[in-house]
């Protein structure tokens, strides 16, 4: 099955996913940090007391108090490093002259922008590409832990690929389009939670009959 036509059956699997929760560029960079390492349900949470505490700006996370940036995101887990975190970022987002010229800027030079985002404390490949997609709508994909997982399972990908080898054969593969690249990797995480989890659930997998994973382990439980 080749990467488009994975597309085509999850989008007609699981439809528009109107990714990414968040109602400015800003607020999805936020939510980008808070997301590593915990569930979407927490950020949320979190979100909702920035925006209760009139916080979720550049300049009010950038001068908030240390102390209470950390208790305004404390749902969201591992507060104290992703409070850091954050005041990295919106100081960051500060000095570049704010989100639109960061936007410009990584329309203009995805590269040279991607490299000045994986230089912040804490930004990694994943956050940082979902930041370039999901806040500036820069066609780059987002490689994830469900990704890995679902490639591998379906035989399209070796599960020791690297977060590099993968990026590259989307972008090889698909057509350079933030909208598809938006929506894909949506798909993928609404795949990896609703059915291929670390414990797959197989049954009702709208990829079952595609999937060399599920036969082998079909095969095994007849036995
Ligand atoms: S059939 Fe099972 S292993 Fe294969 S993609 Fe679906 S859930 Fe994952």
């Amino acid at each position: 099955m080749s990467l488009l036509a994975l597309y085509e059956r999850l989008f007609a699997a699981f439809g528009p996913q109107g990714w990414w929760p968040g109602e400015t560029p800003f607020e999805v960079v936020v939510g980008a940090v808070l997301t590593q390492n915990t569930a979407w349900r927490n950020v949320e949470r979190a979100i909702a007391r920035l925006k209760k505490a009139d916080a979720l700006t550049p300049a009010a996370i950038a001068h908030a108090p240390r102390a209470m940036l950390e208790d305004w995101i404390r749902p969201a887990g591992f507060y104290r490093q992703k409070a850091a975190r954050l005041q990295g970022v919106a100081r960051f987002v500060l000095e570049e002259g704010g989100m639109e010229a960061l936007a410009e800027a990584a329309r203009r030079n995805t590269d040279a922008a991607r490299r000045k985002w994986l230089s912040l404390h804490g930004i990694g490949p994943e956050t940082a590409d979902s930041i370039l997609l999901y806040a500036f709508d820069v066609p780059i994909f987002v490689i994830d832990a469900y990704t890995k997982r679902i490639l591998a399972r379906l035989g399209l990908a070796s599960s020791e690929a690297t977060y590099e080898d993968l990026q590259a054969r989307f972008h090889a593969a698909l057509p350079r389009d933030a909208k598809l690249f938006n929506e894909y990797h949506a798909l993928f995480v609404a795949l990896g939670k609703d059915f291929c989890r670390a414990r797959p659930r197989c049954g009702g997998c709208p990829l079952l009959a595609h999937c060399p994973s599920a036969q082998v382990a079909q095969k095994a439980a007849c036995r």
